[in-house]
């Protein structure tokens, strides 16, 4: 039980995914991959004045251990990059091992159902209004000391939002059989408590 056993979590920035991703894997015992770092670590340096697919091609695990990726100019910068088919395709073989894993492992990104891992055992899509997602990303920068104000981050999300779902390559959509949570109206304990439903449903 649970050996090769992958769940694929996908939605749009700030949906609550993270969240939901590191409970699910901390309630299983699953192996856990956000793969917007690997994205974030590309666009990272990109802005450090690396080219792209170089970037992508040379990426190590090392390169996502770093707290500097989590600000929203080097989120930007990784949907940016996230368009490049190049860059996409250098980051594809580390995704689906870490998803074949013995013990079982979630990804969460934006295409994981649809390209990384359609054979997923589980599929979710973890969404939430544009808004909400806004005031949830704003808390979470203001706690950081970044003082960009609600509009700046909700015009981010917008941005990102359309260039994740009207690029060509692997757009952000839900995958043919996904289970679609939206969390604009629960608490994270009622997000995570239908994740772990939907999920023990496909382990029995
Ligand atoms: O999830 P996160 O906000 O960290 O992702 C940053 C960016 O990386 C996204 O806006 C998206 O453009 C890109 N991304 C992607 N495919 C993934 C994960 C992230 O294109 N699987």
């Amino acid at each position: 039980m649970g050996d090769g056993f992958s769940v694929a979590i996908d939605g749009p920035a700030a949906a609550g995914k993270g969240t939901v991703s590191k409970a699910v894997a901390a309630h299983f015992g699953f192996a856990h991959l956000d793969t917007g770092l690997l994205y974030r670590a590309v666009g990272a340096k990109v802005l450090a004045g690396m080219d792209a697919i170089e970037a992508a091609q040379s990426l190590m695990s090392d390169d996502l251990d770093d707290d500097s990726l989590r600000t929203p100019a080097v989120a930007q910068a990784a949907s940016k990059v996230a368009v490049i088919s190049e860059v996409r395709a250098a980051l594809l073989d580390f995704q689906r091992s870490f998803a074949t894993r013995a013990g079982g492992a979630v990804l969460d990104g934006r295409d994981i159902g649809t390209v990384i891992c359609p054979e997923a055992a589980v599929k979710l899509f973890v969404t939430a209004s544009a808004e909400v997602r806004a005031q949830r990303r704003f808390a979470e920068l203001s706690a950081k000391g970044i003082t960009d104000s609600y509009e700046t981050v909700l015009a981010d999300v917008k941005s990102r939002d359309a260039r994740d779902m009207e690029r060509v390559e692997a757009p952000l959509r839900p995958a043919d059989g996904a289970v679609v949570i939206d969390t604009s109206d629960l608490s994270i304990e009622q997000a995570v408590a239908q994740a772990i439903t939907v999920i023990q449903e496909k382990r029995v």
